[in-house]
């Protein structure tokens, strides 16, 4: 498969669509970002990296580490995790709050805020320094010990994450919350801010799409059945109110964030990474998703 050549040929078909939707701006350090950026990174289960355009840019990676924080959480806690957040998708916004209400404090899912928080609190309960020992976690993946926390995005967001703020108090009430409110929002503020580029993106989902190989990262191991299940709820939960549509056009596990980034998985052949900060009024990257949309039927190659 010459991935090279079909990315190229991606990147000239999606520019139409380079000024279509808007980045988010409800934090402000992300709205300080150029919008108008695109990279892209295919990585072969065998370790062949093929980029395009911006692939080297650092971004903020936002919910997609969402699925980090998941992996680590599971990796200590087994199946104890699904007694404090659920596996179904939403169909509700990412940060709502009737739907927490209505279910008790118990999170749909890992990749929506409440369920992130969640995992942020089960995470801080376990570790001295969870901030530590997620970064180590995220830089094994990437192998890169260069990929750090975004302190001004994280300050950033801290300061206008007045809705976070209430998911947490809510949980708190409906006692699914254990330690201190503002000690888990610090982690996941923190979490949220991690900053990486295309290239590094890829690398850190390489492990989710080679389920057959051991996956053991910084002091995270889990099973081949633990990483097929992070994968299900990828394609059922990762794309905000828009999983079913992601799983229509492009047929992948992945998970987006709001700061454009999209992040793929196609089990034993490659996992992609592309970002480009537009986003549709779902919240998912406009040009990543069609980029996405193209690489999958160029190739052929989706898990359907
Ligand atoms: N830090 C963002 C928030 O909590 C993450 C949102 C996202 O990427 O979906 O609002």
């Amino acid at each position: 498969m010459d991935y090279q050549r079909i990315l190229e040929e991606i990147y000239r078909e999606i520019l139409p669509f380079a000024r279509e939707g808007r980045a988010a701006d409800y934090i402000p350090a992300l709205a300080e970002v150029d919008p108008d950026q695109f990279g892209i990174c295919i990585r072969t289960i065998d370790g062949a990296t093929y980029c395009h355009e911006r692939a080297d840019v650092r971004f903020s990676i936002q919910s997609i580490t969402k699925v980090f924080s998941l992996a680590m959480a599971l990796g200590c806690e087994g199946d104890a995790l699904w007694r404090r957040v659920g596996r179904e998708p939403s169909g509700t916004a990412f940060n709502s709050l009737v739907q927490l209400e209505a279910e008790r404090g118990v999170p749909r899912n890992p990749f929506i805020n409440a369920g992130a928080i969640v995992v942020a609190d089960v995470l801080a309960e376990r570790f001295d320094d969870p901030e530590g020992r997620f970064l180590a976690f995220v830089r094994s993946l990437c192998g890169n010990d260069a990929i750090d926390y975004d302190d001004e995005v994280a300050r950033s967001e801290r300061a206008t994450g007045y809705l976070n703020a209430a998911i947490a108090n809510l949980l708190k009430y409906h006692g699914n919350l254990r330690g201190d409110i503002e000690r888990v929002l610090r982690f996941y503020f923190l979490q949220c801010s991690v900053a990486m580029s295309c290239r590094d993106l890829a690398c850190a989902f390489g492990p989710f799409a080679d389920h057959r190989a051991p996956f053991v990262f910084g002091d995270v191991t889990l099973t081949a059945s633990q990483v097929k299940r992070i994968n299900a709820i990828m394609q059922t939960c990762g794309f905000y109110d828009e999983a079913g549509e992601f799983s229509f056009l492009v047929g992948l596990p992945g998970k987006s964030g709001v700061g454009g980034g999209i992040a793929a998985v196609c089990p034993q052949k490659y996992s992609v990474a592309v970002w480009s900060p537009r986003l549709n009024g779902k919240g998912n990257s406009v040009m990543g998703m069609k980029a996405l949309e193209l690489l999958t039927t160029r190739t052929e190659e989706s898990i359907f």
